[in-house]
């Protein structure tokens, strides 16, 4: 019997581990097919405290990994696909095997969105990207597109812009809703084209299968072009991994898993910490804080079951 399982190895979960390490509860961390979350695809963050120089996202997540490992936390690669409640205790299905837990802290983030476009998932690698930190190096001298407005596509659009000869901003409206210093840091980037008020409708291959061109649509005039382009980046925002809880954890209508006093959900000892929760701040710092909060409420839970 495990006293805490930890679903997920972002930010949050990395906290809860610290945390719940060391407060001697061995907990087992699940990592499942991203780890690092989030902050491993990022170039440098600039926001997180203690770092006035900034840090790169994944050796902030690898130096999170080694403390919670420094005081015991169990790391295994394995993905979460059910999740039963028995009398005082919790079933997960690992994989083909189940483990029980007294506690089990979800902290499994969320996923890159993509538009939904016909032969999306044929050009995933070939041309089609959420990563620019993964791909962008394997586009040098050549036009790329970013798609959206927030935060990520800005920062994308700024970071290609050292490889690409050319980095289209493709967004539905005309302002980014990205925060300020990091739009005006893409705007005033001579290689970042804006392309306002306009979304994808089509992307179109080359003989070999390769990403050759980008069909948008302007909102405004309803006129249709193509952007010559050998990638396109789609940083539209995120949808919470949840599906393994569904119909077992409350959520609201977007998937996200819904916390009530502190971090606790709707089953006893099971909590939710991070971006799998959040919606509204999805910082790295706001995810730790909230994976701080959750290895305590698993201590007090634990501590209320009085059992070893
Ligand atoms: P986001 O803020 O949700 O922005 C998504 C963007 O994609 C929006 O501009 C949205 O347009 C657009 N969009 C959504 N669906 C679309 C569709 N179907 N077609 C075309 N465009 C679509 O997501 P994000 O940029 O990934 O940021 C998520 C969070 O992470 C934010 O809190 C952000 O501050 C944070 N973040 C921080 C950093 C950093 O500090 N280094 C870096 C990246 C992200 P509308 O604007 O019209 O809604």
């Amino acid at each position: 019997m495990e006293k805490v399982i930890i679903v997920g190895t972002g930010c949050s979960g990395l906290t809860a581990a610290i945390y719940a390490a060391r407060a001697n509860l061995s907990p087992l961390v699940l990592e499942g097919h991203e780890p690092g979350g989030q902050l491993s695809t990022t170039t440098l963050v600039e926001n997180f405290p203690g770092f006035p120089e900034g840090i790169n996202g994944p050796e902030l997540v690898m130096n999170m990994k080694s403390q919670a490992e420094r005081f015991g936390a169990r790391f295994r690669y394995s993905e979460i696909h059910d999740l039963e409640v028995n009398q005082g205790f919790l079933r997960v299905k690992i994989d083909e095997e189940w483990l029980e837990t007294r506690t089990l802290i979800v902290a499994s983030g969320a996923s890159a969105r993509w538009l939904g476009l016909p032969n999306e998932k044929c050009l995933v690698g070939h041309g089609l990207t959420s990563c620019a930190t993964c791909d962008g190096a394997f586009y040098r001298n050549v036009p790329v597109a970013v798609i959206g407005g927030g935060d990520s596509a800005a920062e994308e659009a700024t970071f290609l812009t050292r490889f690409a000869s050319k980095v289209y901003l493709v967004h539905r409206r005309d302002t980014l809703r990205a925060s300020k210093i990091m739009a005006d840091r893409a705007i005033a980037n001579p290689k970042v084209q804006p392309v306002w008020n306009s979304v994808p409708i089509g992307y179109l291959a080359d003989e070999l299968g390769e990403m050759r061109a980008l069909k948008i649509k302007n909102l405004e005039t309803g006129a249709e072009s193509e952007l010559e382009v050998k990638c396109v980046f789609v940083a539209i925002g995120h949808t919470p991994n949840t599906k393994p809880f569904k119909g077992k954890l409350d959520m609201d209508e977007n998937g996200y898993l819904l916390q009530r006093h502190g971090t606790k959900t709707n089953i006893p000892g099971v909590f939710a910490a991070g971006d799998v929760a959040d919606h509204v701040y999805r910082q790295a710092i706001t995810a730790a804080g909230q994976g701080c909060a959750a290895a305590l409420d698993a201590e007090k839970y634990l501590a209320g079951l009085n059992c070893e």
